[in-house]
């Protein structure tokens, strides 16, 4: 089962610059651009809307049932469930908190696993998330795990939050992305880690086009050597 063209897997923690950079990327390349937290957070949005309990126990039967009748589509970077554009209240820190949540279940991460390896299986394509290098295309012909500053990536989220007028107060913002980093890194299912052959890449002090351009230059080296 081979492909044309490459996978480019992106991991890495809230607010190190993924999506910034993998869109950016995936232009340059002119591949496309997938992000999977959006396909997790349209998921917690149909769990809130269908009124799932996530302390419930019988939270992997509801979602189960809930999965079987949902249906997510995505196309760069827009998101619809069920037939209806999501993208805009995806960004909302009460649907990040409850996809993290959500995607500790099993269920969640199959059907997840299904839609991202469709999207990906003919290659050229760029896709961002927490286990893209490591469970959903370990095949991938580069990997990159990009991380910040704790701070910095703090200070990304409190200055977008702000920007699309929802602020919050910075240490909020920093606690709340501590508890979902801690919470990816430490589930059971397909946690947040680097694949043993990513590339780590700290964008603490570098730019996005400088990132962007340290990955092209690795993808190059890697698909030529194939
Ligand atoms: O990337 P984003 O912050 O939008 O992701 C929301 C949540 O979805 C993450 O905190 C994580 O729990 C989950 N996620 C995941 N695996 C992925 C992408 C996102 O578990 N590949």
């Amino acid at each position: 089962m081979s492909r044309t063209r490459p996978v480019i897997a992106i991991d890495g923690p809230v607010g190190a610059g993924k999506s910034t950079v993998a869109r950016a990327l995936a232009r340059k390349l002119g591949f496309a651009y997938v992000n999977t937290g959006a396909m997790y957070r349209a998921v917690a949005i149909a769990a809130r809307a269908a009124g799932i309990d996530p302390d419930s126990p019988a939270l992997a039967a509801d979602l189960e049932r809930l999965l079987g009748r949902i249906r997510i589509a995505f196309d760069g970077e827009r998101i619809a469930l069920d037939g209806r554009d999501v993208s805009g209240e995806i960004g909302d820190p009460a649907i990040g908190d409850l996809a993290s949540r959500l995607s500790t279940i099993g269920v969640v991460r199959e059907r997840m696993r299904e839609l991202q390896r469709a999207a990906g299986r003919d290659g050229g394509v760029v896709m961002e998330g927490r286990d893209i290098g490591t469970a959903i295309f370990p095949d991938a012909e580069a990997k990159f795990f990009l991380t910040a500053d704790v701070n910095v990536r703090a200070a990304r989220r409190h200055a977008e939050l702000a920007a699309k007028g929802a602020p919050a107060a910075f240490e909020d913002v920093r606690e709340q992305l501590l508890e979902r980093d801690r919470r990816d890194r430490e589930r059971a299912l397909a946690p947040l880690r680097p694949a043993p052959d990513a590339i780590e890449i700290d964008s603490t002090a570098s730019g996005v086009d400088a990132v962007v351009e340290r990955m092209r230059r690795r993808i190059e080296e890697l698909t030529r050597a194939v």
